[in-house]
């Protein structure tokens, strides 16, 4: 179990020595619909549901804590204790009846103060969770398996402090780098092939002697002699040997090149066509 030295403890029982442990990966926060302190937020635990959350925080900065981080609590549904042992650790936040009103400057304060501490504490990343079960620093409503039925918790303009100034917030604070948000993927650079290179591989592949000429470029060249049909995807393994000859004077050839120009050695007219048509480009 472990307590936050930054809350005042109200431990609520049976669930605190009767729930299961956890390994808290997880840091999901909310809004209750009602703008209590702490401490009323622990006697609502107590006294009229048996679900419970780990923290509450009031509109006055006012930090509580039911049960040991290190405990299941019943406020994040598929989150709350995976299969694995991991759950997520949860805070209920004062709000008003609608849920629609941002978090006080003094519920910013403790739940970046929160979240630094559960980083240190235990280890969660500096990082909004990307998945239901990713390791990371989330809210409600950000994931569906967080609630049961669906939920709108917490409204829009706590999900907007949570991006730009809580979660920001613990990393700085935390001493970490700002995670910059994903971009999408960059489209992949066009590979570029040596020919000089490349019939070097072609002329020591199968060796005469010592070792064969290795070249990233053989693989590139047989990726596109497999898009043609004229290489089995098995042969592509990035040595220049018979089989890849073999392809290429068919590729040759079905360049209208004959004789000593189809020998399956790689010339610059011929290889400059297949990286037209296969996306990568000559040098020499
Ligand atoms: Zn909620």
């Amino acid at each position: 179990m472990a307590w936050y030295p930054g809350a005042t403890k109200y431990e609520l029982q049976p669930e605190s020595d009767s729930q299961p442990a956890i390994r808290p990966t997880q840091f999901i926060m909310h809004s209750i619909i009602a703008p209590w302190t702490a401490k009323r937020v622990y006697e609502y635990w107590r006294d009229s549901t048996n679900l419970e959350s780990h923290f509450g925080l009031g509109y006055e900065g006012d930090l509580g804590q039911f049960i040991g981080t290190e405990t299941r609590a019943d406020a994040n549904y598929q989150a709350n204790r995976r299969a694995d042992g991991t759950g997520a650790v949860s805070i209920e936040t004062a709000s008003n009846l609608q849920g629609s009103d941002p978090w006080t400057p003094e519920q910013v304060e403790e739940l970046i103060k929160l979240g630094v501490w559960l980083h240190q504490k235990h280890g969660i990343p500096l990082r909004i969770c990307r998945t239901w079960d990713d390791p990371g620093f989330g809210y409600h409503r950000l994931h569906e398996e967080w609630a049961v039925s669906g939920t709108s918790c917490p409204g829009d303009a706590r999900v907007t402090q949570f991006r730009e100034v809580v979660f920001p917030g613990i990393v700085a604070r935390a001493g970490g780098q700002t995670v910059p948000a994903p971009k999408p993927p960059a489209p992949p650079a066009r590979p570029v092939v040596d020919l000089s290179r490349l019939v070097a591989a072609a002329r020591t592949d199968p060796p005469r002697s010592g070792t064969p000429v290795s070249y990233p470029g053989v693989r590139t060249v047989e990726d596109a002699l497999v898009k043609e049909g004229l290489l089995a995807r098995g042969l592509a393994d990035g040595h220049f040997g018979t089989a890849t000859r073999t392809a290429y004077a068919a590729w040759q050839r079905r360049l209208r090149y004959s004789g000593a120009d189809a020998d399956g050695i790689p010339g610059r007219a011929s290889l400059a066509k297949l990286g037209a048509k296969h996306g990568f480009t000559i040098t020499d």
